[in-house]
């Protein structure tokens, strides 16, 4: 198995070393990922400039791995051009969960997302971030069984996997989808210069069976996603009692 590893918080992440090296049980690893930090660049791709790799200087012990001047979304077409028959993209293990609305702009989730696009299966995997760096050794044997049970399942083409920083177990669920009060504070820099602070704040609690729920509750989460946004019960709807004129 060819499994292409990217991430969004860039390649010198601890959390990019610790999913590749835990990939490297699976297939063939090679880590393709963007130069500088490219968090909440959501789907974004590089369309005015090309793009450029080169040879990371940092030891990803046997992997090869490239660093790349795009977003996550370029690493995975780039990556997966230039490394033909790529099975599988991972991309993580990205410092900060990525759970409910955050999926919106999710540049560890936009990795997965680019390699369905473009025919393979994608995989993005997250973590919270607090004061302190995530504890990856102690994560190791979470991941590991994640990637085991969803690597084996090639009907899994599109998922996004959470953790818990001390995991008791895995569970199936789904995207929560709640209601956010998003928030812009501002205040002013040194220079007396006016800014601003994007917020969001959650308004209600997670329910049972949605992913912030299981990581709330320190089970790893495990969402299988598609690409396909149509709502179709509206669509549905639509279709019967809102004819178009022709
Ligand atoms: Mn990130």
């Amino acid at each position: 198995m060819r499994i292409l590893v990217t991430n969004d918080d860039g390649i010198y992440s601890p959390g990019i070393m610790a999913l590749a090296t835990a990939a490297t049980k699976f297939g063939e690893v090679r880590v393709v990922a963007p130069d500088v930090e490219q968090s909440s660049m959501g789907h974004a791709i590089t369309a005015t400039r090309p793009l450029h790799y080169k040879k990371s200087p940092i030891t990803f012990e046997g992997i090869e791995a490239y660093r790349v001047n795009g977003t996550p979304a370029d690493c995975v077409a780039l990556g997966s051009h230039l490394w033909s028959k790529v099975d599988v993209v991972l991309s993580g293990i990205n410092m900060g969960l990525n759970l409910g609305n955050s999926m919106w702009h999710s540049g560890t989730l936009a990795g997965a997302k680019q390699a369905v696009l473009l025919g393979m299966r994608g995989i993005a995997l997250s973590t919270p971030a607090g004061n302190t760096e995530p504890d990856f050794k102690k994560l190791e044997t979470w991941v590991e069984k994640a990637l085991a049970a969803l690597l084996e399942n090639p009907e899994l083409d599109l998922v996004n996997v959470n953790f818990p920083p001390e995991p008791k177990g895995m569970q199936w669920t789904r995207q929560s989808v709640r209601q956010y009060d998003g928030q812009v504070v501002p205040g002013t820099d040194p220079m007396g210069r006016k800014h601003y602070w994007f917020t969001v704040v959650p308004l209600e609690p997670a329910d049972e069976g949605t992913d912030r729920w299981a990581v709330e509750n320190g089970y790893v989460s495990i969402t299988p996603l598609r690409l396909d946004l149509t709502n179709e019960s509206q669509l549905m709807k639509a279709l019967q009692k809102q004819p178009m004129p022709a």
